[in-house]
């Protein structure tokens, strides 16, 4: 068993608040350079996909533009971007839609993928971008990045954690040491220095308690944002809720499973600029495996809050893969449910599906992706069901795209 699935169960049990369990460091070094090898070896497989070749056209399909429903129309594709929308075209392959819904390809906020399987997984699901939650090493995270016909990764930098934390304990078991923690306020603005120096797209804070300090969170966002990068807050406490949003960090991941937040802190936030990422199938996930100490019903009171409040809401699954704990989210599928649980909270079919497409990407700054208009992206989703009706009918996928590339295996199953 690799090192990085414990670590990312640990993120969970860390949100349990269950107690870290012994291990010996070096027996749980993981070999960075055996999985990087192995993520790129599969670059020179991917070069026997074909590329898309000249004009596509899709027919015949309603388009989910990422902000309504369009009526029954024409998308082309030329290459890599969407070259037009209801245009009659000389395209080379026509695609008849039969009827069916053209998403933008859906973006998972919160992900932890390791390994090329876990590319497939996402992407024969239809998410053709993932947040990568957390990196603890460049060259593995880079691995994951830039596959032709594969979802593309945006990745986050190592979280930032204090000594004597639970997420701080799982930084010193992946390096066998304490030297990448934030130990104060002092040297917060260095790590963050050093944590954006390979080129993370966001930076990842850890607020828990014990953890962080209020001071030190807002020096890692203030030095955060002096770099130009974006402030993702883990927080599935009220408090740490609490700390998160006075810090000032941008996208506010999890949601309390003590007790809810309130309608004014919900206000705070919206006038603040700040947006929420539930991932309620983790938190749903956790609070099944634990009921007695933990309350999904305060992280969907918390939704509703957030969204009476005019909180944009991200989609993202916490998805990860760890055979035999508490929490396991698997990659693709998860997205779904996450979009079923949004709704079941309260927001409308449409409403999730702009947490997964248009929202998120406006939220993330993709300004190439998350809708369907000319010149972005061609990260397109085909179902032959309409999901604006029942939110469960993004199960029903008949084809994805990925920057153009249409995805070569097999389309998921549910
Ligand atoms: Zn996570």
């Amino acid at each position: 068993m690799s090192l990085l699935p414990f670590l990312y169960a640990s993120f969970m049990l860390a949100s349990l608040g269950a107690a870290c369990p012994s291990h010996n460091g070096a027996e749980m070094q993981f070999n960075y350079t055996l999985a990087t090898d192995s993520n790129e070896k599969f670059r020179s497989m991917q070069r026997n996909i074909p590329l898309a070749m000249g004009k596509i056209a899709i027919n015949n399909v309603r388009v989910f533009d990422g902000h309504r429903l369009l009526p029954t129309t024409t998308v082309v594709i030329e290459n890599d971007k969407i070259e037009s929308i209801g245009r009659c075209s000389n395209a080379n392959t026509h695609i008849d839609g039969n009827g069916g819904v053209l998403l933008p390809g859906l973006i998972d906020a919160h992900a932890h993928p390791e390994n090329v399987t876990d590319l497939q997984d996402l992407s024969r699901y239809g998410v053709t971008t993932a947040l990568l939650m957390a990196c603890f090493q460049p060259q593995l995270c880079q691995s994951l990045q830039n596959h032709t016909g594969l979802v593309d990764i945006v990745a986050g930098s190592l979280p930032a954690a204090a000594p004597g934390s639970m997420h701080g304990n799982i930084i010193i078991m992946a390096d066998g040491n304490g030297d990448r923690l934030v130990t104060n306020a002092s040297v917060a603005a260095s790590w963050v220095d050093d944590a954006v120096s390979w080129g993370p797209d966001f930076v990842k804070l850890i607020a828990e308690s014990p953890g962080l300090d209020q001071q030190t969170l807002n020096v890692l966002t203030k030095r955060s944002h002096e770099q130009g990068k974006r402030v993702a807050c883990h927080a599935s406490a009220l408090e740490a809720y609490n700390q998160a949003v006075t810090a000032g960090a941008d996208n506010i991941q999890h949601a309390p499973l003590d007790t809810p937040i309130s309608a004014s802190l919900a206000q705070h936030i919206a006038s603040s600029g700040q947006v929420a990422t539930p991932t309620l199938t983790i938190l749903r996930a956790i609070s099944d495996a634990s009921p007695e100490s933990r309350d999904y019903t305060a992280a969907e009171e918390t939704v509703r809050r957030l969204k009476a409040a005019g909180v944009p809401i991200i989609a993202g699954t916490d998805a990860n893969l760890v055979q035999g704990l508490i929490a396991l989210v698997p990659f693709g599928i998860s997205l779904h449910e996450e979009l079923r649980l949004l709704v079941h909270a309260g927001l409308s079919p449409a409403e999730a599906l702009r947490a997964a497409t248009s929202v998120a990407a406006e939220h993330w700054g993709l300004s190439d992706r998350g809708v369907i208009a000319p010149g972005k992206r061609a990260d397109l989703v085909l179902l032959s069901g309409n999901p604006l009706e029942d939110i469960t009918a993004t199960r029903t996928i008949q084809r994805v795209w990925l920057a153009g590339v249409e995805f070569s295996g097999d389309i998921g199953t549910f």
